[in-house]
């Protein structure tokens, strides 16, 4: 018999909307038990809710694995599966490249699976996910297949589930690089050493939006990471795209995505330095701005500056850039929201005495999907201005 958390009379209704995450607030009374083992859940009358793992360490003390009687187990393999039906119906063949598993949006809170065409890479952040990892790599080997599967668990969020930080491969052999393909692109995949996962997924129908819009105008990738904007850019006939980073080995990666895609190099600047000098003291010829900073606000305390240095970034574009140009601006900072972001942005216009019209509205790829009543994985904001 697998022991059981009992919840506060009325705390329950998070859970019954298939809300994964239990606060300690909501809990009445907590069995024995050791952190990261799975319990079973009920409400305050004792009817059964499902199963989830608790670690006493974090402060989200449980998370939900299955809504239901069936053995967490065998929802995890079920959730696996039914996550890469989702993505064969959405992607098609279109790409190789794709997030597999998307936490809780796919019914598996602490695990993210991105899929590198023969490579999986795989991001643990809680103590039951990882207590639970032999099980995910058998059901990920028999389901889905991977020659390799590295796991990229660096966040500094695994510090208060009691874990360490780990980088490493699991199965398979070492890959240092791969060639993945959107549509008829290609890009340079670097799953060892990189940001994130390897490349950002959650741009893919931003990066065919850039496309479909560059036509003939010059381009500057802040942010650029990879180039993944810049080589989109480009493909849709934009007269030059430069990119810009902070990060040498990323933007010397973006060159190399341009060669690899047939573009020529000569007319496209790849520049190594901090966004904000460099916007602030070059002149600003461009007619398209794209803005992908990282989250400035990691956590809630940080929002106040993390505002500051949204405007920052959008007055220095406003006040600089001719009329006529278009911004797409994202802010992946789940804290900052999107009214938040847009005020922001309107503020910064009204410094620098420009009028700016709201064009668009973006969110992240399908293939990270939300679940509906945890819209905490609702992170990725994107805006595209018309700066008249
Ligand atoms: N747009 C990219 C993803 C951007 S991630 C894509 O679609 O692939 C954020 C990037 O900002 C990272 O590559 C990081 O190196 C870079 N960065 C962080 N701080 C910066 C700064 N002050 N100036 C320039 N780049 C910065």
């Amino acid at each position: 018999m697998i022991p059981s958390v009992v919840l506060r009379p009325g705390k329950d209704k998070a859970v019954r909307n298939r809300h994964h995450w239990i606060f300690s607030g909501a809990v009445a009374r907590l069995p024995e038990f050791e952190d990261g083992d799975i319990l079973a859940v009920r409400d305050a009358g004792g009817g059964f809710l499902g199963f989830g793992y608790f670690n006493r360490r974090s402060s989200i003390l449980g998370r939900m694995l299955t809504f239901d009687e069936s053995p967490p187990e065998n929802a995890l393999a079920e959730n696996i599966i039914r996550a890469a039906a989702l993505r064969s119906r959405l992607l098609g063949d279109s790409t190789d490249a794709y997030r597999l598993v998307n936490g809780e949006g796919d019914g598996i809170p602490g695990l993210i699976v991105d899929r590198y065409g023969p490579v999986l890479v795989i991001q643990v952040s809680t103590l039951g996910t990882e207590r639970l990892k032999p099980l995910i790599l058998e059901i990920l080997e028999r389901e889905v297949g991977a020659e390799t599967i590295w796991e990229k668990s660096n966040l500094p969020s695994r510090k208060e589930e009691g874990l360490p930080p780990f980088d490493g491969l699991l199965r398979g052999r070492p890959v240092e690089e791969i060639v993945i393909r959107e549509k008829d692109l290609r890009f340079i995949v670097r799953p060892a050493a990189s940001q994130k996962t390897g490349f950002y997924l959650d741009q893919r129908s931003n990066r065919e939006m850039v496309r479909e819009l560059a036509r003939g105008r010059n381009v500057l990738n802040a942010f650029c990471y990879t180039g993944g904007f810049s080589v989109a850019a480009l493909a849709g006939g934009a007269v030059s795209a430069a990119s810009l980073d902070a990060s040498a080995p990323a933007v010397e990666l973006a060159g190399r995505n341009m060669t690899l895609n047939g573009l020529d190099r000569s007319k496209n600047a790849l520049i190594t330095g901090d966004a904000f000098d460099v916007l602030r003291n070059h002149p600003l010829d461009y007619d398209f701005f794209i803005l992908d900073p990282p989250a400035f606000a990691k956590r809630k305390g940080e929002v106040i500056a993390a505002c500051r240095g949204y405007k920052d970034l959008h007055r220095i574009v406003f006040k600089g850039c001719p009329p006529a140009s278009l911004v797409l601006t994202f802010s992946c900072s789940y804290f900052v929201d999107e009214k938040l972001f847009r005020q922001v942005i309107f503020q910064a216009a009204g410094e620098a005495g420009r009028r700016v019209r709201i064009c668009g509205r973006h969110r992240q790829s399908p293939d990270h999907p939300v679940n509906m009543f945890h819209p905490e994985g609702d992170y990725l904001k994107g805006l595209l201005l018309h700066v008249d």
